[in-house]
């Protein structure tokens, strides 16, 4: 049912038209207005340890909806963003839209978990970019151990010491750093080692066919571990993914077979609450 709804957030768009220049330029100053005005919302898709079910964090996912088009998935309109010089506002956007929720949720009593948000390679060349977050957890009244960032391999490509250095600064102030869809970029493992990172987030098409893939798996968490670094599996769709997951000692996990990326009032009653104090 879960997979269904996924799918349906998308049903009135058609790939075609951004096929067409015409309507890739029309959806670019869409998306910058959309910008401006603040339009795009955040979906927060939650993460669970496996053997106790708890709840260990979310990830927050960046939601459009065109007045004319409906719904586009982010696999579209993020390339835009990053083509036509849009990602950084895009994202400052979705940062203060989910550090302000964050806030809401801590003052209505919320045992809020540690949220990641994900974060464009193109993003570290903004200079500011560790200030900016420094800046921001501030003006919320936030402490980093709330956040999590999840850059993809493309970071370790790179072998820039400026984008570690960043990653180190952020990991100071408590902010986590996770490699998203971990294992299909063409990434040096030697650099993985020097890199100032939390966690590996193996990709969904590893877990999606998971027997096939099972030394893959494997392989990456017991790198994870040799490295000692955490390991989540992404787009965890079945209960023998889960065992098998479990098997192989890889405990935090996320997809579809717990939850959909959800709205925040369908999230949050998923999240612990304290006693309201009087
Ligand atoms: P991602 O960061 O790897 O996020 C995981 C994607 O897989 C999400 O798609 C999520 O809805 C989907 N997913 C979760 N569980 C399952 C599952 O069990 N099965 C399957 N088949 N899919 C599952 P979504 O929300 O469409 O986002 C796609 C990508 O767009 C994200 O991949 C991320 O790379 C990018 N994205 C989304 N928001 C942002 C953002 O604010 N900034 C940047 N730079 N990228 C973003
Ligand atoms: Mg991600
Ligand atoms: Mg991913
Ligand atoms: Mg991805």
């Amino acid at each position: 049912k879960a997979k269904e709804n996924g799918a349906n957030h998308y049903q009135f768009f058609d790939q075609s038209m951004v096929d067409q220049n015409v309507n890739k330029f029309e959806l670019e100053n869409d998306l910058r207005n959309a910008i401006n005005s603040k339009s795009l919302t955040v979906f927060y898709q939650p993460k669970y340890n496996a053997t106790t079910n708890e709840i260990t964090g979310a990830e927050a996912l960046a939601r459009w909806k065109h007045p004319r088009h409906g719904m586009i998935p982010p696999g579209v309109f993020i390339p835009i963003a990053e083509e036509a010089n849009l990602i950084v506002p895009l994202e400052r956007l979705i940062i203060r839209q989910v550090f302000s929720q964050l806030v809401a949720w801590k003052n209505r009593g919320f045992e809020v978990p540690r949220t990641s948000i994900n974060i464009s390679i193109i993003h570290f060349y903004q200079e500011d970019f560790v200030k900016f977050m420094q800046h921001t957890l501030k003006e919320y009244d936030l402490y980093g151990e709330l956040i999590e960032i999840e850059v993809t391999e493309s970071i370790m490509i790179k072998k820039e010491d400026s984008i570690n250095s960043q990653l180190q600064a952020l990991r100071e102030i408590g902010i986590e750093v996770s490699i998203d869809d971990f294992g299909t970029g063409y990434s040096s493992l030697s650099y993985l080692s020097k890199l100032s990172v939390d966690r590996l987030k193996i990709d969904q098409s590893f877990i999606s066919h998971s027997q096939e893939n099972r030394e893959i798996i494997s392989t990456i968490v017991s790198m994870a571990t040799n490295l000692k670094l955490k390991v989540i599996a992404e787009g965890v769709e079945t209960a023998s993914q889960i065992d098998l997951l479990k098997s192989l000692g890889c405990q935090e996990v996320q997809g579809y077979f717990y939850s959909p990326p959800l709205p925040s009032n369908e999230y949050e009653t998923m999240m612990n609450k304290q006693p309201q104090e009087t």
